[in-house]
């Protein structure tokens, strides 16, 4: 995706570890990743799921797209290009946080499966938790919540290279988890990662 620059850095790695983060706080860190359409219930779920996590004493951070489109990404637009490059730093932040030791809920549309894979690998190389979470609804039903109006928008012509509109949304094709959210409620959708979370040791 981004080629390094300079080749004279190195990763410095500190006297305590993320395992060590991770025994002090009690979990162990990892990103779970929502993708899906706009209007498909990826922030809604992630609120609903920090909110049940800190239920449960875990930590949990939320980043989500207009948040961080608001500040560490404001010069970045929707070109295929900025959108590449919107997920490659989202990417390093999640791995950040999950070196603290935090569960990272990370929603984004992120369409192109080539750059999940690169958030998935860049986890992968430092043996951190990578989980993607389909949040699958049909763009029929999308539309038809329209939280923010920006369907209407995107097919009056106001807005361009809207996903589902007039720009692709490539599906993942294993996600860990995959949620269908004209069929399910944010109740059994927030179970079903915790389940996950539990199963795979992540929390207790
Ligand atoms: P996204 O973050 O994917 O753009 P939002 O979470 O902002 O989507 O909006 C999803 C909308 O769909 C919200 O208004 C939410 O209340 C509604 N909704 C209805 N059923 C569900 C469900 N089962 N899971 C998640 N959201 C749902």
């Amino acid at each position: 995706m981004s080629n390094q620059k300079i080749s004279n850095v190195y990763w410095n790695n500190g006297q305590i570890s993320q395992v060590d983060r991770d025994n002090l706080i009690g979990q162990k860190g990892v990103t779970i990743w929502f993708t899906g359409l706009s209007g498909s219930g990826k922030s809604t779920i992630s609120a609903a799921l920090e909110k049940e996590l800190f239920r449960r004493q875990k930590l949990s951070y939320r980043l989500d797209g207009d948040n961080i489109r608001l500040g560490i990404n404001k010069d970045l637009g929707f070109s295929a290009r900025d959108r590449t490059e919107n997920i490659r730093r989202i990417g390093e932040i999640s791995k950040l946080f999950v070196d603290c030791g935090i569960i990272s809920l990370s929603s984004f549309i992120s369409p192109y499966r080539r750059d999940r894979d690169w958030v998935r690998e860049l986890h992968a190389q430092s043996n951190m938790g990578f989980i993607e979470v389909f949040v699958d609804c049909s763009l029929a039903v999308a539309e038809s919540r329209d939280p923010k109006g920006l369907y209407k928008r995107a097919r009056a012509g106001e807005i361009a290279y809207f996903t589902g509109i007039d720009d692709p949304y490539e599906a993942p094709s294993k996600p860990e988890i995959h949620l269908k959210t004209d069929q399910l409620t944010v109740e059994q959708e927030v179970e079903a990662i915790i389940d996950h979370l539990v199963k795979n040791s992540f929390i207790n």
